[in-house]
């Protein structure tokens, strides 16, 4: 679960963003006309997926290295970077670091936001991602 710059709860899932419609059903929050959804069961865990989008993923930025990523909000609020299923923190200057305190990854922003350098020894899963069986990664 990852909440949009207006505080509301999304789902992440391979790009494009959900909100809640109902208790066990999301919907994608981009436009009314795509019908793309996800449900999940009273666990929270993604049992059903429909990504057929009538429109390209979320705002990604590409960089000249290709790394794309989006800013997210962590639960208490501050703003995360989410690379690949992992999400960094700001930790001084221009560094974030991994979100889990016990690995050395970082990323290493420029002034126009562009990823300049990404470590990603991560030493830990994805967790609390979920993998689905069509291999895209959803956090909860
Ligand atoms: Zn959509
Ligand atoms: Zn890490």
């Amino acid at each position: 679960m990852i909440k949009s710059q207006k505080g509301k709860d999304m789902i992440l899932l391979d790009g494009y963003t959900y909100v809640k419609s109902s208790n066990f059903a999301w919907t994608c929050s981009k436009t009314s006309q795509c019908r793309a959804k996800v449900k999940v069961n009273a666990a929270g865990t993604v049992v059903y997926v429909d990504n057929k989008h009538t429109h390209p993923r979320r705002k990604y930025v590409l960089t000249a290295r290709g790394i794309k990523y989006e800013i997210v909000k962590s639960q208490r609020g501050r703003d995360m970077i989410l690379v690949d299923g992992f999400t960094f923190s700001k930790n001084s200057g221009s560094y974030w670091m991994c979100s889990n305190k016990k690995c050395k990854a970082k990323l290493k922003l420029d002034a126009k936001a562009n990823i300049t350098r990404l470590d990603t020894a991560h030493n830990h899963p994805t967790k609390p991602f979920i993998r689905l069986s069509d291999g895209t990664f959803v956090r909860i």
